[in-house]
């Protein structure tokens, strides 16, 4: 796969799945700008971790809100500025509040759609903008979710946000293949990270899920998402865009 030396952005990159796509990118020789909301401790450990392991390339942690257009658009500017432009860019960043649709208040509801939606707009909007202005092509990549194909009790608004923007990457991606840029998601099903990390420790939860949801039969890890990201990040995979990979132990292929 021919990835060395491209220059990527992670949001969401100080843990989780987000620092499996940065470790990824740096074993494959990227240069790598971690984005994350406060989370700048973790970020630095990783960011120095990184530059210890692969002196070759050039990492940095950046704090920001993606939520936030005027915050998400810097922090993209700023990793443009810090590697020397921009290849690749991962829209990673998310949040997830388990909570009954009935429950769910006006400021959930609006986190999760300015995080997980908005975000992926503004920071896929950003990049693009400086590839088309590069005219050296690009790789824009989303981290959708299962919950993107079918909704979830406790997840409706999760998984609404996710469902926008898996339309929103199609889109972009008929928008911007003249410019040599494609645009892909990639749907995770249940990874144990932070993000779930109470339930995922929870054997009599887990157990009776991979029983019923997961062929593979067990959790998934960060490591299992890295190697649809270099796929979808290679030279070679300029004929794949628009494109969405399930990376869930064969969650979504089941009836
Ligand atoms: P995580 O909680 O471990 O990591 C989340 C990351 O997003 C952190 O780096 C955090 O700093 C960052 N972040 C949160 N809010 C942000 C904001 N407003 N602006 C910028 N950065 C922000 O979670 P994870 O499991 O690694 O999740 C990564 C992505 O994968 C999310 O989009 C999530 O919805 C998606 N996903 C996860 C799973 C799973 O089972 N873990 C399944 C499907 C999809």
């Amino acid at each position: 796969m021919k990835i060395t030396g491209k220059r990527a952005l992670v949001t969401g990159g100080s843990r989780g799945i987000g620092l499996g796509y940065a470790q990824a990118l740096a074993a494959e020789g990227c240069s790598v700008m971690l984005i994350h909301f406060q989370d700048t401790e973790k970020a630095t450990r990783e960011c120095a971790l990184l530059a210890a392991r692969y002196p070759g390339a050039r990492f940095n942690a950046c704090d920001a809100d993606v939520g936030n257009s005027t915050a998400a658009r810097k922090a993209v500017r700023n990793a443009a500025d810090f590697l020397g432009g921009l290849d690749i860019a991962v829209s990673n960043a998310g949040i997830c509040k388990f909570a009954p649709f009935l429950e769910l208040t006006d400021e959930d509801w609006e986190r999760h759609v300015a995080t997980n939606f908005s975000g992926g707009f503004h920071v896929g909007q950003e990049a693009a903008r400086l590839m088309v202005e590069k005219r050296n092509g690009g790789r824009i990549v989303y981290t959708t979710s299962v919950g993107a194909f079918r909704s979830n009790g406790t997840q409706t608004h999760y998984c609404a946000t996710k469902g926008g923007l898996s339309l929103l990457a199609q889109g972009m991606a008929l928008e911007l293949a003249p410019y040599g840029i494609t645009v892909n998601c990639i749907a995770p099903g249940w990874i144990h990270t932070d993000i779930n990390d109470e339930a995922s420790r929870d054997v009599s939860a887990v157990k009776p899920w991979i029983k019923a949801h997961c062929p593979v039969g067990r959790l998934g890890s960060p490591e299992d998402t890295k190697s649809a990201l270099i796929f979808l990040c290679a030279e070679e995979s300029a004929y794949v865009t628009g494109a969405t990979i399930s990376v869930d132990g064969g969650w979504n292929a089941q009836l």
